[in-house]
């Protein structure tokens, strides 16, 4: 079943209190949370969760971001969840993002947009296994 994405409330929302207002667009758009945790990423580990943008102009900076602050990872659950997910947060410079998407009303800017989703069912379950143990995760089908 490809019903699962992977989601990150990133440091500007969290640090901006926005944490709760996301978690209700997540429940209404539909989406079970299997897994949620905060975390306080160290630049390795950005590092790491980011590897595929290694080398790109944005990387440094994306991942200081991403180890500037707390974040809420979480495991979420709908049916079709990657793509799902990806029309609740909108597109990834919250200029372009349309009304009603999550970047539009809390990013702060092109990097700092609030919110990551996963680019397919793959990498979902691959960021997933990133932060979250067997142990961790609500069984689902
Ligand atoms: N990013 C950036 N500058 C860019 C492109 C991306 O700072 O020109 C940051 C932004 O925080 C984005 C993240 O890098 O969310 C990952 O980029 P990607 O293209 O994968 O966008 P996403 O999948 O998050 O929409
Ligand atoms: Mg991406």
């Amino acid at each position: 079943m490809r019903n699962k994405t992977f989601a990150i409330i990133k440091p500007d929302a969290v640090k901006n209190k926005y944490t709760g207002k996301i978690y209700d667009r997540i429940l209404d758009a539909g989406f079970e949370i299997l897994a949620a945790k905060k975390v306080h990423m160290t630049l390795e580990q950005a590092e790491g969760f980011y590897s595929v943008h290694t080398g790109k102009p944005f990387f440094a900076e994306l991942t200081e971001f991403m180890s500037s602050g707390p974040c809420m990872v979480l495991a979420l659950k709908k049916e079709n969840a990657v793509d799902a997910w990806r029309e609740t947060i909108g597109a990834t410079n919250p200029s372009d993002a349309t009304d009603g998407t999550i970047r539009k009303d809390y990013a702060t800017s092109l990097g700092q947009n609030a919110v990551h989703g996963s680019d397919s069912h793959e990498n979902a379950i691959l960021e997933i296994g990133f932060f979250f143990s067997q142990a961790e995760l609500i069984q689902t089908q």
